[in-house]
């Protein structure tokens, strides 16, 4: 196996494009399969798999966790369904180095991304219209080929978007109404990474878009787990140490 291998997991609730035909008009195979189609197009190393709430385990078994290097995450009307243990699993598992996180659009008020980044992900939002999205730091990995702006049609989201000040700041969005928003935001986390990215409303287009995929693509390359060599202590090993001796 190369070196620059990757497991992927895509993780989508997949529940509108199932209920909505205007939804699955635009993304038949779901979110999540167009996603897997453009990663692999792009990154021949990419080993992407797909996994939906509905699916056996909500489609993240402990044999997929356990052997996925970056998880990505869209959901929206069904946050609520994703259980807490597999929330914990997830946030120790990034938090451990062991796996990045990439959480797409409405995943802002997902169980993940609010456990894993620590807010409660709220934000302001309005009707679909033009934005640009402003590429704010071109030296970062993730803006790799992306130019000073591209256009895409969106779903307002608007500051105050109440998130814990980002790591780093790449993209921040411009709507036709005149609100801005922060875009694309990374988070260290324990030892892992976290990127935020606010295109994907279901009803828009923009997974189609190039800057996005490649964002994506990027991200999902920023976003992998660093070879640090050693295991990561989970717990204090005083205290481990203590009641060993102890009992
Ligand atoms: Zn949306």
């Amino acid at each position: 196996m190369s070196a620059n291998a990757l497991n992927v997991t895509v993780w989508n609730e997949y529940r509108h494009e199932r209920m909505e035909e205007a939804c699955r008009a635009i993304y038949p195979d779901g979110i999540h399969g167009l996603i897997k189609s453009f990663l692999e197009e792009a990154d021949a190393e990419l080993s992407v798999r797909l996994a939906a709430l509905d699916d056996p385990d909500n489609g993240l078994s402990d044999d997929v966790l356990n052997s996925t290097d970056v998880l990505l995450w869209w959901g929206h009307m069904a946050h609520h369904e994703v259980p807490d243990d597999l929330v914990a699993k997830i946030r120790q598992r990034v938090y451990l180095g062991k796996m990045g996180l990439i959480v797409l659009h409405s995943g802002h008020h997902s169980k993940v991304f609010k456990e894993v980044v620590g807010t409660n992900g709220n934000l302001s939002w309005g009707r679909d219209q033009n934005e640009i999205v402003w590429n704010l730091l071109p030296a970062h990995p993730i803006a790799a080929g992306i130019p000073d702006h591209f256009n895409l049609f969106e779903e307002l989201y608007c500051e105050p978007f109440y998130v814990p000040q980002p790591d780093e700041l790449v993209f921040g969005g411009w709507f036709e109404d005149g609100y801005i928003f922060r875009s694309g935001l990374c988070y260290y986390r324990g030892a892992g990474k976290v990127f935020y990215f606010q295109p994907g409303h279901e009803f828009c287009r923009s997974f189609y878009n190039p800057y996005v995929q490649r964002i994506i693509c990027n991200a999902v390359r920023w976003a992998a787990p660093n070879d640090i060599g050693y295991e990561i202590t989970d717990g204090c090993p005083h205290v481990t140490e203590k009641l060993s001796e102890k009992f």
